[in-house]
C-alpha cells in the first residue's frame, strides 16, 4: 500500500476498525476513509482528521458509495459480540451476510486492488474443539464444515464469497481468521464484550465495591487463547499486503483456562475472589487454539505479545474508563433494521 493510496476501513467505529486508523494514521497514510452505522460519539475511537461517515452497509447503495475510488478495503464491519451475544443474536449474525455481500460487490464495481475480510475462528468445525486439551487448529479444520451456528457459517460463507470473487471476476482478496482479540478501546460492558474485558470489567467492579466475588461463565475450565490488538494491527497489514490468498489463522497460540485467564487479572488487580460458576450461561466450545504453524511459514512471523502484557494495559484502560464514566455502561449499539 502507498501512503496516498485511499483505505476504506469498514466497522471504524469499532474495536478493531478504530485502532487500525489510528494505527495506519500513525505510518503516515493520508486517505483514510472511516465508516461505521454508529453515531460519532458512540465509535470506541474517533480521528477527526480522516473522512468519517455514518452509513449502513448492510445497504448496496452506501457501500458503492463508501467504495468509490478506494483502493483498500479492510472490512472489520460486523454485527457481533461475545458468546452471550453471538449464541442468542444468530438472525442477527448473519444478516452480516448483506454488509459483506454488498461490500464486495461495491469494491468489484468501484475497481478496488485489494479487499480485507475478516473472518473469524468461530468458522471452525465444532467436533474438533471438545476438549479443553484442544489440539491447536489449523487452517484445513473449518472442513468438513461444522462452523459456530449463525455467526460461524456466515463468515464461512463470506469466506467462500471472497475466494469466489478473486476466482470469477479478479478481486484480490484476503482472509483472516481472528482468534479472541482484546485490547484497549474495545466492548467492556452491555452484554456484546468477551472474556478478557468482561473478566477485568467483574475484577475492577469487585474490588471497587468490596464484594469480593465474581460470576464465572461455565466451569472455568474452558479453553481459548487471546491476542492482544498491536499482535492483531501487525499481522492484519502484513496479510492484506502479503501474497498469500487462503484464509490464515491470526490468534495467539498461548492456551489459558477461563480460570487461569482470571488469575491473571487478579494478580494485575491484587486481590483473589471468591469464584461463583454460573454453568448454564453460553460458554461457546470447549477448547480452542491457534495453530500458527502457517501464518510462520507464510510471514515469518506469529502473535507473540504475552496475555500477562496484554491483559495489563487492557485493565488500566478499563478501569480508567470505569473512573471516568462512574461505572456507567457504555451506550450499545442496536443495528436497525435494514430499509
Ligand atoms: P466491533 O463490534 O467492535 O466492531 C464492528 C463494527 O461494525 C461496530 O462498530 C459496528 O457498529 C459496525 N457495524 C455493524 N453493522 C454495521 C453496518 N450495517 N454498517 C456499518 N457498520 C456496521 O468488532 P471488532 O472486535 O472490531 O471486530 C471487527 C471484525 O473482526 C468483525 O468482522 C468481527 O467479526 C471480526 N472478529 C473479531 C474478533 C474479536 O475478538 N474482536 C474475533 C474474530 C473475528
Amino acid at each position: 500500500m502507498n501512503l496516498g493510496d485511499t483505505i476504506l476501513i469498514t466497522g471504524a467505529g469499532g474495536f478493531i476498525g478504530g485502532h487500525l486508523v489510528g494505527h495506519l494514521l500513525s505510518q503516515g497514510y493520508t486517505r483514510i476513509r472511516a465508516v461505521d452505522i454508529k453515531d460519532a460519539d458512540e465509535w470506541y475511537q474517533f480521528f477527526p482528521q480522516v473522512e468519517n461517515h455514518q452509513r449502513d452497509l448492510r445497504l448496496r447503495e452506501h457501500c458503492q458509495e463508501m467504495a468509490a475510488g478506494a483502493d483498500h478495503v479492510f472490512n472489520l464491519a460486523c454485527d457481533m459480540g461475545g458468546m452471550g451475544f453471538i449464541e442468542t443474536h444468530k438472525a442477527e449474525c448473519m444478516l452480516s451476510v448483506l454488509i459483506n455481500t454488498n461490500m464486495l460487490l461495491a469494491a468489484r464495481d468501484q475497481g478496488a486492488t485489494r479487499f480485507l475480510f475478516s473472518s473469524s475462528a468461530c468458522v471452525y468445525a465444532a467436533d474438533k474443539q471438545t476438549s479443553a486439551e484442544v489440539q491447536p487448529l489449523r487452517e484445513s479444520d473449518a472442513y468438513p464444515a461444522m462452523p459456530e451456528d449463525g455467526y460461524g457459517w456466515e463468515k464461512l460463507f463470506s469466506e467462500r464469497m471472497c475466494r469466489h470473487f478473486s476466482e470469477d471476476f479478479g478481486l484480490i482478496t484476503r482472509v483472516v481468521r481472528y482468534h479472541n482479540v482484546y485490547g484497549p478501546n474495545g466492548t467492556y460492558d452491555g452484554g456484546r464484550e468477551k472474556a478478557p474485558a468482561a473478566i477485568c470489567r467483574k475484577v475492577i467492579q469487585a474490588k471497587r465495591s468490596g464484594i469480593h466475588e465474581i460470576e464465572i461463565w461455565g466451569d472455568g475450565e474452558q479453553t481459548r487463547s487471546f491476542m492482544y490488538i498491536d499482535d492483531c494491527l501487525y499481522g492484519t497489514l502484513r496479510i492484506m499486503t502479503g501474497d498469500y490468498a487462503d484464509p490464515l489463522n491470526l490468534g495467539s497460540d498461548q492456551l489459558v483456562t477461563i480460570n487461569q485467564l482470571v488469575d491473571i487479572v487478579e494478580d494485575i488487580a491484587g486481590i483473589t475472589l471468591k469464584r461463583r460458576y454460573k454453568l448454564d450461561a453460553p460458554k461457546g466450545v470447549r477448547g480452542r487454539n491457534s495453530d500458527n504453524t502457517l501464518i510462520s511459514q507464510v510471514l515469518g512471523w506469529a502473535p507473540d505479545v504475552r496475555l500477562e502484557d496484554g491483559l495489563e494495559r487492557t485493565y488500566r484502560w478499563i478501569h480508567d474508563e470505569m473512573a471516568r464514566t462512574g461505572c456507567q455502561p457504555p451506550r450499545t449499539f442496536t443495528a436497525k433494521a435494514a430499509e
